[in-house]
């Protein structure tokens, strides 16, 4: 068996590594040559705990390559995943260039019989269109099929979700196409994964159903977080009672600073273009997109409010870049909307985190990067703990206040609870608690 694989950011390179260790050949290809010769020098471009090795493992064994050519990629595989980028667009539709892009070079390369499968996460009915395209630039002279296999891997965990998922979603339009990918995910099957078989455009909304109601549970818990703030009810209480509800269960009820990342917020927003452009009106979806929003002001107004106004020259320390643990991910992260907005205010920014520093220093280059969380807060007025990597959970307060010039201590992930930080002499601020 062969496979190509379009795109080999955080999905196409977990996918096609996590293949090739199925002793599936596979190629992945990707327009950024840069990512190529850094994956062909034996470097990665993204951070994922247990990557490297994995990759290494399957180049040596001569399973797994990269390369820029993506003729000759299309024109030796029969088997190609689609696993390229699917950003908002400024009205929060979905942007399809990638996905066009790569179905019109399957089109213009094609020369026999091919099954494209879409990775990426893309709007109801971009099977259709993926097809559409193929024909044109073919000029319809081969057989070819679309089928949909969302991914549900989540960053910073995504070896370990490749390996042992909670099921796996295949969308095809023939017995033909299922049984080739059934017999390429059959290592899982053997481990008793739940196979989801349906059609294309089903398995195209089952990734947004899924991302939307996660979304919504944090939305949900941050809601009664700021009920509790404002009657002296404990979030950390309510979420606990929530989550021994078996209907309910533990997961995605911490409050905090709100969702991030490259897709809760963009499939949230893409989600309701499409109800929208079917005529539904998707009032919770907005309703969660808007309370996402207003946390993370909120956090920064509560930093705000506290300097009374007045954040010029202030020095805040935040620890944390990426939108959550284990990922050097900073895309939409709450983390990078605080540090922006402390930047716009005067305030002077030094950051910490354990792998996306790199990255946050990229988009701010303002913001002072440091090796620690006690670097970090040297001489701050207030520390700002944005995203709770392990690293955070057991920072000696002593050690981070005898650090500090100011007492402040904003705990936007609820990690601490407030006696250790008051034991310190920090003033403590968390989210409904
Ligand atoms: P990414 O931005 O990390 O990587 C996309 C890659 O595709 C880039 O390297 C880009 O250069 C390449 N690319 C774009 N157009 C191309 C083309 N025409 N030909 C070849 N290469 C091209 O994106 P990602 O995070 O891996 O996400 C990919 C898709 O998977 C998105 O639809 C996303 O919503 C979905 N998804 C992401 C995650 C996640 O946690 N990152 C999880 C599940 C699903």
């Amino acid at each position: 068996m062969k496979i190509a694989i379009i795109g080999t950011g955080y999905v196409g390179l977990i996918t096609g590594t996590g293949l090739s260790s199925f002793g599936i050949d596979v190629t992945c290809v990707d327009t950024d040559k840069n990512k190529i010769e850094l994956l062909n020098s034996g470097k990665l471009p993204i951070y994922e705990p247990q990557l490297e090795d994995l990759v290494q493992n399957n180049v040596k064994e001569g399973r797994l390559r990269f390369t820029g050519d993506l003729e000759n990629v299309i024109r030796d595989n029969n088997v190609i995943f689609i696993a390229v980028g699917t950003p908002s667009n400024a009205d929060g539709s979905t942007n399809l260039s990638g996905v066009r892009g790569a179905a019109k070079s399957i089109g213009e390369n094609l020369n026999g019989y091919k099954l494209v499968v879409n990775k990426s996460t893309v709007p109801v009915g971009t099977g259709r269109f993926v097809h559409k395209i193929i024909e044109e630039y073919s000029d319809g002279l081969y057989e070819v099929e679309v089928a949909s296999n969302p991914e549900f891997l989540r960053e910073g965990a995504a070896v370990r979700d490749f390996f042992h998922p909670n099921r796996i979603v295949l969308g095809t339009s023939s017995e033909k196409a299922l049984s080739v990918l059934t017999d390429i995910y059959r290592p899982l099957y053997l481990l008793e994964t739940p196979f989801i078989k349906t059609n294309v455009e089903t398995a195209e909304l089952i990734k947004y159903a899924a991302n939307s109601f996660l979304a919504t549970k944090i939305s949900f818990i941050n809601e009664m977080a700021n009920i509790c703030s404002r009657t002296g009810a404990n979030i950390a209480d309510v979420s606990e009672a929530l989550g021994l509800d078996q209907r309910i269960g533990k997961k995605f009820l911490h409050a905090g600073i709100g969702f991030g990342g490259s897709c809760f917020p963009k499939d949230l927003r893409s989600l309701v273009k499409q109800a929208d452009s079917v005529g539904y009106d998707f009032i919770l979806g907005k309703g969660v997109i808007e309370v996402n929003e207003n946390q993370r002001r909120y956090a920064f107004k509560r930093i705000f409010d506290t300097f009374e106004g007045n954040l010029k020259g202030k020095i805040i320390a935040i620890l944390g870049a990426a939108f959550k643990p284990e990922t050097d991910d900073i895309r939409e992260s709450p983390a990078m909307y605080l540090a922006n907005k402390l930047l716009i205010s005067q305030a002077i920014v030094r950051m910490y985190d354990p792998k996306a520093l790199d990255n946050a220093k990229a988009v701010l280059p303002e913001i002072i990067c440091t090796s620690n969380s006690y670097e970090a807060a040297e001489g701050a007025d207030a520390v700002v703990l944005a995203t709770e990597w392990n690293q955070f959970r057991h920072l000696d307060m002593h050690h981070l206040k005898s650090s500090m010039k100011g007492n402040l201590f904003f705990d936007f992930r609820n990690v601490y609870a407030r006696q250790k930080a008051e034991d310190a002499e920090l003033e403590y601020f968390a989210i409904g608690k």
